[in-house]
């Protein structure tokens, strides 16, 4: 058989997934011939299975180097759960663990083996029995002191040709540039290398920026923002500890489950709080950029950034731990002016102060851009990228460019008029003439502009002096106490001399799923089925998932992640064959669990075929008798809120519904004016719990259909 073929079909068995990404068939051939590889592949592109699938291929131990023992526990557990023997050399284990190990090796059964760099170079007679057929060499970039993660233990590395000139090396890293990499080879004594880049981009991330929210607001916006997706795992990074801890508990008063992590903590607690949010047992990290690395859970689902990251690269990793496993995830980021200056002052105390102070120049330009995000972020990283994505806040919706001219002067003639130095919170204090105490003890509310900008919101002020920043209207003075100065150019704008255009603030947008088209009766069965199903389905499926995960000691995505529940949702496997086409399973796990899985189908399918869908177009029809909503629950033994979502689900699809035969018109009102005080918040409890339960939730729900409907 073809390798091409052969690689391929272990690639299904063993690992579940039909064909291969871009440069993972490229990178096995050439170690398969023999040759050394180096792998450059953004974190979640799947670096793995290019040294796991030769270990099958060749029948030899694959050696990996590693330098985190919770990376190697992690893809043991993995390889493990698909029938593959693998085991981690470290000292976390007992004379009996390694000596099993030992054995395994030594009865030539131990496809891979992980070991981290110290332990690799003292192993030399372990290494003298084992069949190696590669090294495989993770984290690579560890090895050059170009690259931001030196780790000396790693240059002894280079010592891997002396002792076995013969077998090839595979070095994997998710870092980009061009030195480091050109530095592995040289490192690690490889011989012509094939050297394989993959794109950095991540398509499946969406990118956002929201900038000039300040504290109250932004929390108000990530509770609404974590509500809305429910159990789905994040991260929130701040930019120091004490923001970690604040974060987290104000969530925890908001009801949601989460953590803080920063380096001041103890190991122990680390761990713990680590394990926790893997396992699902925390939904939220509100950490400091200490967190992520080791950290292989593919199903964070977003990532905020409280504070603005101190450059593009710190930034694409710390989204990048999101969305792993290629299913859709969200990045927010949010800035301030406050950020800004506290991030200044560290690249000022740096030892590279000018290399610091230009990268976070070029973070703040990309923050402040209004062109597609994802083009400058990998241009960043030196590869083209032609086209706008379609999934960033620039491309979702472009800027509202308009002459700006007269906010400016404002802004500038108020800086001029106070001869006191002042920050981005008293000028927007004064612009929009407030008489908080400290301003009119200092008189500001006796200078012109005072008021001047009353008419536009105390955010988008923020938003409008952090773009006035980056147009070089003003700078920040960081030796006169951080205050604000116009610069010359300001001065020009000022006294009408020059004009310039700013963009329109956004307000808060939520990725809300796209609204439902009107659909054919067949479709809506089609949907009422799948729907309502599929829920059930998604919950049986999740708990078998924890059960066993928690049987086997294992994070439960190391039994199937949500990529492969999404597609056992899909296909709705009804035998052990339909089983295998699913993504991600392989055939160990299809035996494992297959019979458990397909039991959770046959059960929803069984049970649900009798009603068939039909039951919106019965609602549908009883309605249009003239029937009541209380009639038609009872004659159907339904409850009342089922057929409130029912009109709910036909008025959204736009059947000729009208809502208000259903609502109290005061009720109705009384929502109305709830739903921007609530930020337009879809989740109906909250209603509920703002009106004190006054308002039934079938009324709320049909009022939120018909508001989402007319104002979006
Ligand atoms: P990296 O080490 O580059 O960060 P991983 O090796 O952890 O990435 O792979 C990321 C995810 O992609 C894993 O869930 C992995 O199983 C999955 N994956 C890898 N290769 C494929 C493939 N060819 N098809 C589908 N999924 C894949
Ligand atoms: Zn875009």
């Amino acid at each position: 058989m073809e390798m091409k073929d052969q690689a391929g079909q272990v690639l299904k068995e063993y690992f579940g997934y039909d064909a291969f990404r871009p440069y993972q068939y490229e990178a096995i051939e050439q170690v398969m011939s023999g040759n050394d590889v180096i792998l450059v592949m953004p974190t979640g592109g799947g670096k793995s299975v290019c040294f796991q699938i030769p270990s099958l291929l060749m029948k030899k131990t694959v050696l990996v180097v590693s330098p985190l023992i919770s990376l190697m526990k992690d893809q043991v557990d993995s390889l493990r759960a698909n029938g593959i023997e693998a085991a981690a050399l470290n000292s976390s284990l007992t004379a009996a663990q390694e000596q099993d190990i030992l054995n395994t090796c030594a009865e030539g059964r131990m496809n891979l083996l992980y070991i981290s760099p110290e332990r690799l170079m003292n192993s030399s007679s372990l290494l003298n029995r084992l069949n190696i057929g590669l090294f495989a060499i993770d984290e690579a970039h560890c090895i050059s002191s170009w690259g931001h993660d030196f780790r000396p233990e790693y240059t002894k590395l280079n010592l891997i040709k002396d002792h076995f000139p013969n077998v090839p090396v595979m070095a994997l890293t998710a870092t980009a540039d061009k030195i480091t990499r050109k530095d592995i080879a040289l490192q690690l004594r490889m011989q012509n290398p094939s050297i394989f880049v993959a794109s950095f981009d991540r398509p499946n991330l969406s990118l956002s920026v929201r900038s000039g929210i300040q504290a109250k607001e932004r929390h108000r916006e990530i509770v609404h923002f974590i509500n809305s997706r429910p159990r789905q795992s994040g991260i929130i990074y701040c930019l120091s500890r004490k923001l970690t801890e604040s974060m987290a508990q104000m969530l925890e008063n908001a009801g949601i489950s989460s953590t803080y992590y920063h380096a001041g903590m103890d190991n122990e607690r680390r761990r713990q709080v680590q394990e926790d949010f893997i396992n699902d047992k925390s939904q939220v990290i509100c950490a400091t950029i200490a967190f992520g690395l080791g950290i292989n859970k593919p199903d964070v689902r977003w990532v905020i950034h409280n504070n603005l990251p101190k450059n593009i690269e710190s930034y694409y990793q710390e989204i990048g731990r999101s969305g792993r496993d290629g299913l859709p995830a969200d990045t927010v980021l949010y800035y301030s002016t406050g950020d800004l200056i506290m991030l200044r002052q560290f690249a000022e105390e740096s030892g590279k102060r000018e290399l610091n102070l230009e990268k976070l120049q070029r973070m703040q330009q990309f923050s402040e851009a209004d062109v597609c995000r994802r083009r400058i972020l990998i241009t960043y990283f030196g590869e083209s990228f032609e086209k706008d994505c379609g999934n960033c806040d620039v491309c979702k919706s472009p800027r509202n460019h308009f002459d700006g001219t007269i906010i400016t002067q404002k802004a500038v003639s108020a800086l001029l008029r106070i001869s006191d130095s002042i920050g981005s919170h008293m000028l927007v204090d004064v612009l929009r003439g407030s008489r908080k105490s400290e301003l009119l003890e200092k008189g500001y509310d006796k200078i012109k502009t005072w008021g001047a900008g009353a008419d536009i919101g105390y955010h988008d002020w923020h938003a409008y002096v952090l773009q006035l920043l980056n147009l070089g209207v003003f700078e920040i003075a960081y030796d006169e106490g951080y205050c604000l100065k116009p610069t010359d150019y300001g001065k020009e704008i000022a006294y009408g001399r020059k004009m310039i255009s700013l963009v329109k603030p956004r307000p808060y947008e939520e990725f809300v799923p796209k609204k439902r088209k009107k659909k054919s009766w067949e479709d809506i069965e089609d949907f009422h089925e799948k729907v309502t199903v599929s829920d059930k389905v998604r919950e049986s499926l999740r708990s078998l998932r924890s059960k066993l995960a928690a049987e086997e000691g294992v994070p439960a995505y190391i039994i199937f992640n949500d990529a492969t529940l999404d597609d056992l949702i899909n296909r709705a496997p009804g035998n052990y064959l339909q089983l295998l086409d699913v993504t991600g399973i392989s055939h160990h796990k299809a035996d494992k669990y297959g019979k458990a899985i397909i039991e959770i189908f046959a059960e929803q399918f069984g049970s649900q075929k009798k009603e068939k869908g039909q039951t919106y177009k019965i609602t549908f029809e009883m309605l249009k008798q003239g029937k009541t909503i209380e009639e038609i629950a009872q004659q159907r033994s339904l409850n009342v809120t089922t057929i409130f979502s029912h009109v709910a689900y036909l008025y959204s699809i736009g059947e000729n519904i009208n809502i208000h035969d259903f609502i109290k018109p005061e009720d109705f009102q009384r929502i109305e004016e709830a739903y921007p005080l609530l930020n337009k918040s879809e989740v109906i409890k909250e209603y509920f719990e703002y009106f004190k339960e006054e308002i039934p939730y079938g009324s709320i729900r049909l009022s939120l259909a018909a508001l989402t409907k007319t104002k979006g």
